[in-house]
């Protein structure tokens, strides 16, 4: 899908430009990947019906800003005997004993792909499969990150490698065992030798990560951070309260305070899930500017507890939203979930609106990871468009913004432009047969 020279317009019915209602009759140029030209109130005339008509509400690209993409092989595959978070674990861990760089690439494509439907134009992927079973090294050390690279690639979305440094078990400091042998790098050196080798191409670029506070010491964060200098970091905070009192009892302080004293916090920063926090955390990440990204499909299926996600952008985090362990792909529910879930524990309505929910799923998302100039429908921006279909049995009647946010879901994705390329058109993948690659792919893995 080459890059068209020629600009392109559109024509959307209505398009959502950031505020808090969407804008009727905008038209959207489009020359080498990026929005040249966004006018309201546009009537195309006779000498312009070149342009193409996008029925619905198009909003910006959606961004999905925490994703393993292995862990969609365990969809519905960890609930036997009504599971637990260790089924969970232990389908984890057995699922990612069983891929190689040939079998991720098929199954990160097939899941890429399904991001793609979902309206989802840029991933971050937060990797930490890096290395053969037992740890030994593929003769690419990065074969398993460049089999990420090309599905992504193939499957027509950008991708930032949030490169995981994994050196431990739990925060006490034991070495990894059995299946998270694959994961480590040995050393920092390690890490940043084989990091630093990671070869991207267009629509991919790198980013660092801290698989948690217990997979890399304290005095080891304060190192790691500088390696990380200029790129997006990404951490696991806090998902699990085992994690808080763990930390407490080794350093005698909170996860967000170690990350806090060994300089982890900051603008370039993502704290995932940031569940269980204390006053002084959420202070600590809201003063650093520390963006959180929550995910709240996975943070149910896995019993984690309901984030404080109001206190947070209250205290001064931008949110952004992740699918994380893929139990459901569509950043609408994502989206919807963090205000309901507010509901839910308060007991009260109306704690986000439905403007503020689009702008973590685009703009904080992108921000988040390393595409600050993605996620608004304005000139200058690149050309990623996703069209909502407002006359679905889901969607009918509905307020349009509101529609997006409490009724669709991602089936109601019509088009999805990814750099000014048609990916998605009438709610098919432009070139990939999406259920049969997911169907094979994970068929694969567990025959
Ligand atoms: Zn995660």
């Amino acid at each position: 899908m080459p890059l068209t020279a020629a600009p392109n317009r559109y024509h959307a019915e209505l398009a959502w430009l950031g505020g808090p209602v969407p804008v009727a009759d905008v038209m959207i140029e489009v020359v080498d990947g990026r929005i040249t030209t966004v006018r309201p109130g546009w009537a195309p005339g006779p000498a312009e019906r070149g342009s193409i008509r996008l029925a619905g509400l198009t909003l910006p690209g959606l961004a999905n800003a925490h994703s393993h993409a292995f862990h969609r092989a365990l969809r519905g595959r960890t609930h036997g005997s009504r599971g637990t978070f260790w089924t969970w674990r232990d389908g984890m861990y057995a699922l990612a004993q069983r891929l190689d760089p040939d079998s991720y690439h098929r199954l990160a494509r097939a899941v890429y792909a399904e991001m793609a439907l979902a309206g989802i134009t840029a991933v971050g992927e937060f990797h930490y499969l890096h290395h053969a079973p037992g740890g030994s090294r593929y003769a690419d050390p990065n074969a398993m990150g460049h089999a990420l690279l090309a599905a992504a690639s193939e499957a027509g979305i950008r991708l930032t490698l949030l490169d995981t440094v994994y050196l431990t078990s739990t925060v006490d400091g034991e070495p990894l065992r059995g299946p998270q042998l694959r994961f480590g790098d040995g050393d920092l050196d390690g890490w940043a030798d084989r990091a630093q080798a990671l070869k991207t191409g267009p629509g991919a670029r790198r980013g660092a990560a801290i698989h948690s506070v217990r997979a890399l010491p304290g005095e080891l964060i304060g190192a790691f951070v500088p390696l990380a200098e200029g790129m997006p970091l990404h951490v696991h905070l806090s998902e699990q309260r085992a994690e808080n009192e763990a930390c407490q009892a080794r350093y005698g302080c909170s996860p967000t305070e170690l990350l806090h004293t060994y300089g982890a916090l900051g603008p370039d920063s993502t704290a995932v899930h940031a569940t269980h926090l204390s006053d002084v955390d959420r202070s600590l990440l809201g003063d650093t500017e520390t963006a959180v990204c929550v995910c709240p499909t996975t943070e149910r299926d896995l019993a984690d507890g309901i984030g404080p996600a109001r206190a947070l952008a209250d205290a001064g985090s931008p949110l952004c939203l992740g699918s994380d362990s893929h139990a459901v792909v569509d950043l609408f529910e994502e989206a919807r979930a963090v205000e309901l879930d507010e509901r839910l524990h308060t007991e009260r309505r109306g704690h986000f609106g439905a403007d503020e929910l689009l702008m973590a799923a685009t703009v904080c998302g992108h921000r988040a990871i390393g595409w600050p100039d993605a996620g608004r429908i304005a000139p200058g921006h690149r050309a990623d468009l996703v069209t909502v279909d407002l006359s679905s049995v889901r969607t009918a009647g509905a307020e349009p913004l509101a529609a997006a946010v409490f009724a669709a879901g991602s089936a109601d994705v019509t088009h999805v432009l990814v750099d000014g390329r048609p990916v998605v058109r009438d709610g098919r993948h432009a070139t990939l047969d999406v259920a049969r690659e997911l169907s094979e792919a994970i068929g694969a893995v567990w025959p």
